[in-house]
């Protein structure tokens, strides 16, 4: 019941994260409280435990989220926040705004029972889709907003396509590039469960290095090691995407990037239509890859996945 206090997984130190009572949310004018109903935890949020940088402790995480809005309606949350005036949003690309806030990241996010949001980043949910899967829809519009990035690139040739780990985030770009006219999407990962959850999305299992050229190769995991290989393995004339953020360095050959007219994109967040897009993808793919554990659980689920000593693909707190 409303009325507090609500419980949260609170990221209150480099690498530690404390289940607490905390005050119940008070929604500021143009705000409403989402009851959370399932929150997924992102590669991004146990690098950003660790290096705290972007995310700086105390915080509420939880960037990918759906609920039941304030009126009883199911409702999934789109996190980017953008100001509506700067260059970037009145050239439709909010999502690059100038003074972009993230809700999880710059402000409580659905680590919790309950969580203010401004109303305007309320997305009714279509009917009959799960809680997994609604919570499942912010990483999913990152791989629609990837795969327009490569399409724009390389227009509609992507017989071959490449994705570097399968991560939820991999997984999700190789699923949407199969469900957007790629011919062949060949996968890498060092984990058999997460090629064994590739493949059931449809994708082929490639060698661990790459072998061949690859009209798109997708980089989801962002070590310089898979950069390198996102340029060595792209076709003349190719693009590389990359959304991974392991490390900070991209050790690739600039000087064969330049004989080729090789290509490489940076992919973050997404556009609104984006985000609808992925709403209706998600219904039609395998989603078992994902599981579910009580928000009580949230501080050792977290912190296994942290120290990786758990291995779920994609781990959702529900509340
Ligand atoms: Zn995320
Ligand atoms: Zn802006």
């Amino acid at each position: 019941m409303r009325g507090g206090p609500v419980k949260a997984l609170v990221f209150t130190a480099p690498g530690t994260m404390e289940l607490l009572d905390v005050p119940e949310p008070d929604p500021a004018p143009g705000e409403v409280v989402v009851e959370v109903r399932a929150a997924g935890i992102c590669g991004s949020e146990l690098h950003g435990a660790r290096r705290p940088g972007f995310r700086q402790p105390p915080l509420i995480m939880g960037h990918e989220f759906a609920g039941i809005g304030a009126d009883g309606e199911a409702v999934v949350v789109n996190p980017i926040l953008s100001c509506g005036r700067c260059p970037e949003c009145r050239r439709g690309l909010r999502h690059v705004c100038r003074e972009r806030e993230i809700i999880g990241v710059h402000r409580a996010g659905g680590f919790a029972e309950r969580v203010a949001v401004p109303a305007s980043a309320l997305r009714p949910l279509p009917p009959g889709l799960s809680w997994e899967a609604a919570a499942l829809i912010e990483p999913a519009a990152n791989a629609v907003h990837a795969w327009n990035l490569a399409l724009g690139a390389v227009g509609v040739e992507c017989s071959r396509v490449a994705v570097i780990g399968c991560g939820a985030i991999g997984l999700l770009c190789a699923a949407t590039a199969l469900s957007g006219g790629a011919g062949r999407v060949e996968v890498t990962d060092l984990s058999p469960a997460r090629l064994a959850a590739a493949q059931r999305l449809g994708a082929q299992v490639a060698d661990p290095g790459l072998s061949g050229q690859y009209d798109v190769v997708i980089d989801a995991v962002g070590s310089a090691a898979t950069r390198a290989a996102s340029v060595a393995h792209q076709r003349p004339g190719g693009v590389a995407v990359w959304l991974g953020l392991a490390e900070e360095e991209a050790g690739f050959d600039a000087n064969a990037l330049i004989r080729s007219e090789k290509r490489i994109l940076g992919s973050f967040a997404y556009r609104d239509e984006e985000f609808a897009h992925a709403m209706a993808l998600i219904r039609d793919w395998d989603l078992t890859w994902a599981a579910g554990y009580p928000l009580v659980q949230g501080a050792e689920i977290f912190t296994g996945l942290m120290n990786g000593g758990l291995h779920p693909v994609k781990a959702l707190l529900r509340p």
